[in-house]
């Protein structure tokens, strides 16, 4: 694909995020952050040409390599990995603008450490694990406004935005609606929350509409 059919590509998307976020408002604007975990530098720099700006990654050495090579571009850099503890610092070091996965009291207590230490403040999301399924990280919903409450007042250099939640692994679209709506119950019962992370490029239409404002997309982004 060429510039021009890249950027008509993008704008089916875009046009794809906009009939789902005006069925819930005019008001409702919905962040997308690029997830380029598939991708390489080149064509983020295509996406960023083309007006993306936020770019995630999922693992630490790669969310490094390519901040690093594109160090030049006014990148906003998303992490939304798992964060093994001993990568704390290495993640630190790249300051991030939001971690999405925070996800247990026992992470946050170690962030909060590493955070005193080199005296700075992360952004971050509680990731919610709705579905209750083994092979997800994040917290039960039922403990989720317990635990973001404890970190709050716990972790005064995590600054908590809202909650982060991957749909259901399930065909049946009821059932990931379902796990969509118990984590924007939980986002709206969280005062001050101003970010509920959820969509990815199979399901964001539906995270949309269940009143996700911030989406993930990888694959579709990238035309992949
Ligand atoms: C890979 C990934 C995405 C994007 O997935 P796609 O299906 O390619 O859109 C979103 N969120 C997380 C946490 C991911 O790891």
């Amino acid at each position: 694909m060429n510039e021009l059919e890249y950027k008509i590509y993008i704008d089916d998307v875009i046009r794809r995020v906009e009939t789902a976020r005006l069925q819930v408002s005019a008001h409702h604007i919905v962040k997308i952050v690029a997830i380029s975990k598939y991708s390489t530098a080149d064509e983020i720099e295509k996406l960023y040409k083309i007006g993306q700006r936020a770019f995630g990654e999922n693992k630490v050495q790669d969310l490094k390599a390519k901040a690093t090579e594109l160090e030049e571009l006014p990148l906003e850099w998303h992490f939304v990995g798992n964060l093994q503890k001993n990568k704390i610092n290495n993640l630190l070091n790249i300051n991030p603008s939001l971690f999405h996965a925070l996800d247990s009291v026992e992470l946050a207590q170690e962030l909060q450490k590493k955070l005193l230490a080199k005296d700075m403040s992360l952004d971050c999301l509680l990731q919610i694990n709705s579905a209750k399924e083994d092979s997800k990280h994040g917290v039960m919903p039922e403990l989720a406004c317990s635990i973001y409450k404890q970190i709050q007042k716990e972790c005064p250099n995590i600054n908590l935005k809202g909650v982060m939640s991957i749909g259901a692994h399930s065909d049946d679209k009821s059932v990931v609606k379902k796990s969509f709506e118990i984590t924007h119950n939980i986002y709206k019962q969280l005062g001050g929350a101003t970010i509920c992370s959820m969509g990815m490029s199979g399901d964001f239409e539906l995270a949309i509409e269940c009143g996700s404002n911030m989406i993930r997309l990888g694959s579709v982004m990238f035309n992949k």
